[in-house]
């Protein structure tokens, strides 16, 4: 069981053969085919687990395979992107982690991440969100605050990942999480696919899926 035999796009395929990763984690081995499969997935990570890759992959491979032209760069004047994926994450070090990881696997690819987090100047922020976006790595407050400015339109959104969640629920994300998951919920109907992955699964974490998840898979290795 390797890399080489899931058909991720050539192009990922090669940051992968690049990035060193020959076999999948477990969580990966898992996940990823059931994500390509077009499936919500909830799923049991630790750090160190290889969850980054595991809900990056499927994110990329799927805008390569869905748009001819993956980067949305906005026209000239006009300030609100809309970015294809979203990664919500807890914290300002995580998201520059995911942000990092997801940079090396979309080389080449045509697919454009950008990160905002909060805790920093937002300008540098804006300007990069400015130059067209397909993947936002975002903290939960940093991107009310995008969307209360109307610099981040959500309603392209086809993939949502939500890191950490468990962590992001004890930090008091939770008001933040759903005014965002409110702004993706307009048509087309189960055009979103959401990945949840979280260390632990209390009750909060049970509703949090119920309620931003449909028909998912519950992934535990
Ligand atoms: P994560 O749990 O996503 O933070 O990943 C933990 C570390 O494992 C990171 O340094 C990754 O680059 C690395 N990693 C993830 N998946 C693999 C893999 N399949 N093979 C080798 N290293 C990996």
């Amino acid at each position: 069981n390797t890399f080489a035999e899931i058909d991720l796009g050539e192009a990922l395929n090669q940051n992968i053969r690049r990035c060193k990763y020959v076999k999948p984690t477990p969580v990966q081995r898992h996940a990823i085919p059931i994500s390509l499969g077009g499936r919500d997935l909830m799923a049991c990570a630790q750090t160190g687990s290889g969850k980054t890759a595991a809900f990056c992959f499927p994110i990329i491979s799927g805008i390569m395979r869905g748009q001819g032209q993956p980067l949305q760069r906005p026209p000239r004047g006009v300030r609100t992107v809309y970015p294809l994926a979203l990664v919500l994450s807890p914290t300002r070090e995580l998201s520059m982690q995911i942000h990092d990881e997801a940079r090396k696997f979309s080389y080449q690819t045509g697919v454009r991440v950008v990160v905002a987090y909060g805790g920093a100047p937002i300008n540098q922020q804006l300007r990069e969100l400015e130059r067209g976006v397909d993947i936002l790595v975002a903290t939960p407050g940093r991107l009310v605050d995008l969307l209360e400015r109307a610099r981040v339109s959500l309603q392209m959104i086809r993939y949502l990942a939500l890191d950490e969640a468990d962590r992001m629920l004890d930090m008091g994300f939770e008001p933040q999480i759903r005014k965002i998951v409110e702004q993706m919920d307009m048509p087309p109907p189960g055009a979103r696919q959401t990945m949840l992955f979280s260390a632990t699964f209390p009750k909060e974490i049970q509703r949090l899926a119920s309620d931003f998840l449909s028909n998912y898979v519950f992934l535990a290795v």
